[in-house]
This record gives structure tokens, sequence and C-alpha cells, in this order.
């Protein structure tokens, strides 16, 4: 397939961050060159589990779940330093 010489906008990657950018600026009437530089489109993505970690929402709230705030916090922290720390690290 041939690219087009001249576009409004050009993405690299084609998982969910370059898919929502591209579909948000088509949407906005752009045109979009989205570039993937593997041959299968998708990226870590189409591998991904796609679950999404929504704290204290209101449907585990009506079950009775709970995932205050001071657990979310702790987990975000926990998980933050330990990305910190391994970057730090390496
Ligand atoms: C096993 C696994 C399970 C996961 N489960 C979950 C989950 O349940 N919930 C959750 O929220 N997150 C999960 N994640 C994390 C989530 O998948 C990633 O955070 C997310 O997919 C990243 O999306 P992205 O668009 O930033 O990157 P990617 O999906 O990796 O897309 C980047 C794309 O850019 C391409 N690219 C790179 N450089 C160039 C270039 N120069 N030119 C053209 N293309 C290029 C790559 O080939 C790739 O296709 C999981 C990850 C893994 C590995």
């Amino acid at each position: 397939m041939s690219a087009p010489e001249v576009t409004d906008l050009v993405i690299a990657g084609s998982g969910a961050a370059g898919f929502a950018a591209a579909i948000t600026a088509r949407r906005a009437g752009l045109d979009v060159l989205l570039l993937e530089k593997q041959p299968e489109l998708g990226g870590t993505t189409a591998r991904s589990g796609t679950r999404i970690w929504i704290p204290n929402n209101r449907l585990m709230r009506d079950r009775g779940l709970v995932d205050g705030s001071r657990r979310t916090s702790t987990r975000c922290s926990r998980r933050s330093t330990t990305t910190a720390s391994r970057r730090s690290t390496s």
C-alpha cells in the first residue's frame, strides 16, 4: 500500500495510544497516516488483558466491595516506587 505524500497528522504506532489518537483526529476531520513498524497491528495492546482498574467504582460499592482511597493510593505509590526504583538502578 502506498502512503500519501501529504496528510494532516502522522502517528507512529498502532497500539491503544496510536489508535485513540487516530480515531480522535479522524473524527475531528483530519487526514491521518498511522505508521506501524511491526508486520502486525496492535503492539503491546494486542497482547494485553484489556482490563481497566477503576478503584472504588459504583458497581463495586453496590456489591459491598471496598476499594477505598487509602488502599488505592497505597497501591499506586507502591507501583510507582517500583518503577522509579527500577529506572534509577538500571
Ligand atoms: C501481558 C500484558 C498484559 C497487559 N494487561 C493489561 C491490562 O489488563 N490492562 C491495562 O490497562 N494494561 C495492560 N497491559 C499494559 C498495556 O497493554 C500497555 O500499557 C498498552 O498496551 C500500551 O499501549 P501503547 O499504545 O502505549 O503501546 P503499544 O500497544 O505497545 O503500541 C506501540 C506501537 O508502536 C509501534 N512502534 C514503535 N516504534 C515505532 C516507530 N518508530 N514507527 C512505527 N511504529 C512504531 C510498536 O511496534 C507498537 O505496535 C498489559 C501488558 C502486557 C504485556
